[in-house]
């Protein structure tokens, strides 16, 4: 089985099939929307953040399976967090899907199936859209965002 038919067969395949946290959300919310042109995926975030800690967040969009399943695990570990832990998470899940070091406190749960996509650098960005889409929404982003440097 080559490294691909692996990944896909993880949750990968389920999460982007019957996803958990599709939709948009009423305002007051802040929705943020994300690209990868190298890969055509398309995404906008919603989120209800009160007292700093999230209520609420969906996602909406048109992509792969690598992003849509990196979305929704990303909602999972969202829900009832707070803005710092986000961050903390984004970071985490970024050092990992780069095969750089990730801070032993964190546990990132189901978001480790996405691992081994780090090898498929054609793919990295895939799944680092739906982070880069919630660091900007948490940074207040008018417009758009990609993770093209
Ligand atoms: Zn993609």
């Amino acid at each position: 089985m080559s490294l691909m038919e692996q990944i896909y067969k993880t949750v990968i395949l389920e999460r982007s099939r019957t996803p958990r946290h599709r939709g948009v959300l009423d305002d007051p919310a802040i929705r943020q929307e994300g690209v990868n042109p190298s890969c055509g995926d398309e995404l906008t975030l919603s989120l209800r953040i009160e007292d700093g800690v999230v209520q609420d967040a969906k996602f909406e969009g048109h992509g792969c399976a690598i992003s849509a399943a990196s979305a929704d695990l990303m909602l999972d570990a969202l829900h009832g967090a707070t803005v710092e832990e986000a961050r903390s998470f984004s970071a985490a899940f970024k050092a990992m899907i780069r095969g750089e070091p990730v801070p032993t406190h964190l546990d990132l749960g189901e978001l480790t199936a996405l691992e081994g996509i780090r090898h498929l650098h054609a793919r990295v960005k895939c799944a680092t859209l739906p982070w880069t889409t919630l660091e900007a929404a948490l940074d207040g982003a008018t417009g758009p965002v990609s993770d093209e440097a």
